[in-house]
């Protein structure tokens, strides 16, 4: 008997408990809302802060300790969490000052919710002014990550669960690569609506769909359901102010759009052109290149593109377009190799195979007369 009320004692303390805590938990969630507990690195994020904190990965002995900055603005009002990332490939530095730009706009009395900015993910790469990792990976075909893997597979594990995870909207901000330069663009899934949205509101002059490549960081953040865009301008080891200045333009847009920020923004809409496929066109032969256009510049099929001169034998090729579009990214001029991608075409929707993806654009919310293409 009394082995029984003792056990009915405990059972009914636990019942208890249990209920309360369950009270607890959810009436605290209830409060908070938006405004939970965000804890980056083990720094737990307080409301109303502007800080700079280090995310550490350990390489062991033969790499040295790798600290790489997330600057977190966390506003006194409630809203959405948007997160930038630059610097992916170590030399594109025009993303690196765009993310740095858009973080020293802010305090966090102007933020509804959060902004989350890490300029230079790949910090090894940029020390070296190199694209890749030491070990020659490319750290954005290594995301979600892996604990125990390579480096590049930690530095991507940690950042996107440390991060990317907590987002909910995510710009990457990109150049051309390798002797390279690219039209302001954004690159997005334009088939998933919430990233379209995004794609539209950020205002670049030009919208290129392109679902993500496997490891990306923007398809691991999709494929979380994390809405993620690609903002791609001009070459890499380079600062070009005017591509900067699209950029935090553009993400200042998106910021208003997405209510994060309460600044107006004075211009419409600028995007003038979708494209739903692209293709580069190449060289057929190797030698000095001499571009004939310019970036930007609407061509058709067997436009003369750029003369090809091998210096050794005196001998002149051409490189023609492939297809009508326009030239969206191209080859600074250089030594190039046969098969080198040259010019980086947006395709006009032409062939039967696309009329589907016609009318994909006559559903746009951007006038159809405000494109160029
Ligand atoms: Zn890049």
């Amino acid at each position: 008997m009394k082995t029984f009320y003792y056990s009915t004692l405990v059972f009914l303390i636990l019942v208890y408990l249990f209920t309360y805590s369950s009270k607890t938990l959810s009436q605290s969630s209830d409060l908070e809302g938006d405004n939970k507990e965000l804890i980056i690195n083990d720094n737990s994020i307080k409301i109303g802060t502007k800080q700079t904190i280090a995310l550490v990965i350990e390489g062991g002995y033969t790499v040295e300790r790798i600290e790489i900055p997330v600057s977190i603005i966390r506003g006194t009002q409630k809203g959405s969490i948007v997160c930038m990332t630059g610097g992916i490939h170590g030399d594109e530095l025009n993303g690196i000052e765009i993310v740095r730009r858009i973080l020293n706009q802010f305090d966090p009395e102007e933020v509804n919710g959060t902004l989350i900015g890490i300029p230079i993910v790949n910090i090894p790469g940029f020390k070296r002014g190199e694209r890749y990792l030491p070990d020659r990976r490319d750290l954005n075909r290594y995301f979600p990550g892996n604990p125990t893997g390579s480096i590049a597979s930690r530095i991507a594990y940690q950042i996107f669960n440390e991060v990317i995870k907590k987002c909910d909207y995510l710009v990457d901000f990109h150049t051309a690569s390798f002797h390279r330069s690219n039209l302001p663009q954004i690159r997005a899934d334009l088939q998933k609506p919430q990233i379209k949205n995004m794609a539209i509101h950020f205002g670049a002059p030009i919208v290129i769909h392109k679902p993500g490549a496997k490891g990306t960081l923007r398809t691991s953040a999709s494929d979380v359901n994390i809405p993620a865009i690609i903002f791609e301008a001009g070459q890499p080891l380079r600062l070009q102010m005017s591509n900067i200045t699209k950029g935090v333009k553009g993400m200042n847009a998106l910021l208003a759009h997405l209510k994060v920020i309460k600044i107006e923004i004075t211009s419409s809409k600028t995007t003038n052109a979708i494209y739903l496929s692209t293709k580069w066109s190449r060289a057929n032969s190797g030698g000095m290149i001499f571009p004939k256009i310019k970036s930007g510049s609407l061509v058709n099929k067997n436009d003369l593109l750029a003369e090809i001169i091998d210096p050794i034998s005196n001998k002149k090729s051409f490189v023609y377009a492939d297809s009508d579009g326009m030239v969206i990214g191209m080859a600074l001029s250089q030594i190039v190799l046969p098969g080198y991608a040259v010019f980086h075409i947006g395709l006009k929707s032409s062939s039967k195979t696309q009329e589907s993806d016609e009318q994909f654009i006559e559903n746009d919310p951007i006038k159809k007369e405000e494109r160029v293409d």
